[in-house]
């Protein structure tokens, strides 16, 4: 009799320790598109938020609308994986919802500024980088009249840092990382002739781990890596990955993203990102997309991000609601 008690006991405890609480802090993920309520080509930005209230922006490229854009609210920290146009931010849309899914109206030119510098500055949120963007985006913001001790952050592989109680972690990507000439002023881009760039360091990607103990991976653009493995799962332990699948020919495709998170990373959960393709027509992903044959390819649940639906993660990786 006893002996059966303590074994309820022991049940009991083990079915507290696996059931999700409804009273467990979450963490909020709002995908910022070009459309609302779609998963969009150039689609890339996220805002994290905290439970302790702390937001932070994640690649802002042409789908935020510059500093304004209302859905932003309070930013802390901004994240940059790379320099190129479409994470950068080197065009924007006129208006919400401007141009259709499949080709957006991104007819604002907000170079050679570019939107993540411009958010910043508005926001007086440091942009976090690795590689050598550090230091081309302190000039770019000291000329604007901004201060780069306090907007720029350089954070490169194996380095970490904390927003509020939200710790940031440099991980690689294995992409590149040429500064597209309309970022500079005209003088110094005519050094572009012959099609060379200038190179501002290794691309790179991201691991946070939010107060709750929900670790995120975020891919940036790339290959796969011996990394995935040994660093972001092996390390850091991330439980969620948002993984670029756009494929050919400059990152890793559904096949290769779906290795990636099935036996490299191994998260309970994936946000797909970077589909380079209209996914979703009216809210539902296409049946002949790439995003629908990574979701089919994976092993775990693959949630589509859709624009200004937010999506909330417990501290497991699990999506308790907007997914
Ligand atoms: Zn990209």
């Amino acid at each position: 009799m006893r002996k059966s008690l303590i074994a309820i006991a022991a049940l009991a405890l083990a079915a507290c320790a696996t059931a999700p609480d409804p009273q467990a802090p979450k963490v909020k993920i709002t995908p910022l598109g070009s459309h609302d309520g779609e998963f969009c080509p150039l689609d890339r930005a996220l805002v994290f938020e905290d439970p302790d209230g702390t937001r932070i922006l994640y690649d802002a490229g042409r789908t935020v609308r510059g500093p304004n854009d209302p859905r932003l609210g309070r930013i802390d920290a901004l994240l940059l994986s790379h320099v190129h146009g479409d994470h950068l931010g080197d065009l924007i849309q006129p208006s919400a919802n401007a141009g259709a899914c499949p080709k957006p109206d991104f007819s604002v030119n907000v170079t050679p500024n570019s939107n993540m510098v411009n958010i910043s500055l508005a926001k007086q949120a440091p942009m976090i980088v690795g590689g050598e963007m550090g230091s081309f985006l302190s000039a770019k913001v000291s000329s604007l009249g901004g201060d780069p001790g306090k907007l720029v952050r350089l954070v490169r592989y194996g380095a970490q840092t904390m927003v509020g109680k939200v710790m940031v972690a440099g991980v690689p990507a294995v992409h590149s990382n040429g500064l597209p000439a309309a970022f500079l002023p005209p003088e110094q881009a005519k050094l572009y002739a012959g099609g060379l760039t200038a190179y501002v360091g290794e691309p790179g990607g991201f691991v946070l781990r939010f107060s709750n103990g929900l670790t995120v991976y975020l891919s940036g653009d790339t290959g796969i890596t011996a990394e995935q493995d040994l660093v972001v799962r092996g390390y850091y332990k991330a439980n969620l990955v948002v993984m670029n699948i756009g494929g050919f020919p400059f990152t890793t495709g559904p096949d290769e993203a779906a290795y990636v998170v099935n036996s490299l990373v191994r998260p309970a959960a994936v946000i797909a990102s970077h589909a380079n393709e209209p996914a979703t027509v009216g809210g539902k992903l296409s049946p002949t997309s790439r995003t629908a044959a990574f979701q089919k390819a994976a092993k775990m649940p693959v949630h589509v991000p859709l624009s200004g639906k937010t999506m909330e993660f417990d501290g497991s990786g699990r999506c308790t609601s907007g997914c």
